[in-house]
């Protein structure tokens, strides 16, 4: 099968290798759009440690079911499914919690690292345990089912946090995940959704999709949180940059008693104002992928309650792989999602 293989870092190979074979209780997929991450990116590099090569990467996918392991019932061949990035064990203390997200064995797809080397689905066929395996409705067109997984994060990272029909809301942070968020917040009944970045056009984006108000950041944002929330600030924040910066602009906007959603983490530690987040009581919340939020993601975007077509820059085949990754490592302006089709025809 045809694969794009990150044979040293910052180097892709378009290799030729062997199709793996679904072991019991595994199925063989065909991939037929696998999204970029931003992970990924990270990995291309090194500096995150986390895809050392040779690996393929790729772990925002769907396609449809190519052959059935042993002992796996409920799918067909020729179903269109997408799957979850984490592979958990079913068995740990915290699967059988349904934290699956937090599973003890936790492994992710396409990731190399001192634990395990798990291939992903930059490839013709990928090969998942059943259980991370969801079906997709009938329309789905698959670069959008590729949107899935980053739409589940969004999905769990509000479900950690209560969300009434009066809240108010700031995402600090308009890439992918944040535009999502912003979204998830508004399908979960948030009233009103802000959204802050540095960059313009994802300030202007971010309006398109529906924000009640979206504002660059810098400047005099703290005065316009104000004004829009009575002068006491938004009741949750949700940070989906991961620097000092993001992190201080969020807790200066929560209101006291508010609660802060950790997404972003670029940076490995920031500086935490102690103070502020003792005396005014606010909690700070970390949330890492999802738990189980596929289902809820697929009905969303078939209702068109949340939207990830504007979130896509382009859909490419396999062989530009190794282009749209120096492009988003460089951060080329204006890249938002870009999608890769291994496998089957759109
Ligand atoms: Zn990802
Ligand atoms: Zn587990």
């Amino acid at each position: 099968m045809r694969a794009l293989l990150l044979s040293e870092y910052r180097r892709f190979e378009l290799a030729d290798l062997a199709t793996p074979e679904p072991a019991p209780g595994e199925i063989l997929i065909q991939v037929a759009a696998c999204g970029i991450c931003g992970s990924d990116v990270h990995g291309y590099d090194g500096s995150s440690g986390r895809r050392v090569p040779p690996i393929v990467m790729g772990h925002e996918a769907a396609g449809t079911i190519a052959v059935l392991g042993r002992g796996v019932t409920g799918f067909s061949v020729g179903d269109r499914v997408t799957f979850d990035s984490t592979v958990y064990c079913g068995e740990c203390s915290y699967c059988r919690r349904g934290e699956i997200n937090l599973c003890d064995r936790r492994q992710v797809l396409g990731v190399s690292c001192g634990d395990y080397r798990r291939a992903g689905a930059f490839a013709e066929f990928v090969v998942v345990p059943a259980r991370i395996v969801y079906r997709l409705p009938e329309n789905f067109v698959f670069a959008e089912a590729a949107m899935l997984e980053a739409v589940a994060v969004a999905l769990h990272a509000v479900s950690l946090v209560p969300v009434r029909p009066d809240s108010t809301a700031l995402v600090v942070g308009a890439g992918t995940i944040g535009l999502l968020v912003q979204q998830a917040l508004g399908a979960a009944g948030c009233a009103r959704v802000f959204v802050t970045d540095v960059d313009v056009a994802r300030v202007q984006r971010s309006r398109e999709l529906g924000a009640t108000a979206a504002i660059t950041a810098g400047g005099n944002f703290n005065d316009q949180l104000l004004g829009l929330t009575n002068g006491t600030g938004v009741d949750i924040a949700v940070e989906a940059v991961g620097n000092n910066e993001a992190l201080n602009t969020s807790i200066a906007s929560v209101r006291k008693g508010g609660s802060v959603v950790l997404i972003g983490n670029i940076s490995a530690e920031v500086t935490l104002p102690l103070q502020k987040v003792v005396t005014r009581q606010i909690r700070l919340q970390g949330s890492c992928a999802s738990a189980g939020e596929y289902s809820r993601a697929i009905e969303l975007l078939s209702a068109g309650a949340i939207r990830v077509k504007p979130l896509i820059t382009a859909v490419a085949p396999l062989e530009e792989g190794p282009q749209w990754f120096e492009r988003l490592y460089r951060r080329e302006a204006n890249l938002m999602k870009v999608v890769l089709t291994p496998g089957v025809k759109q």
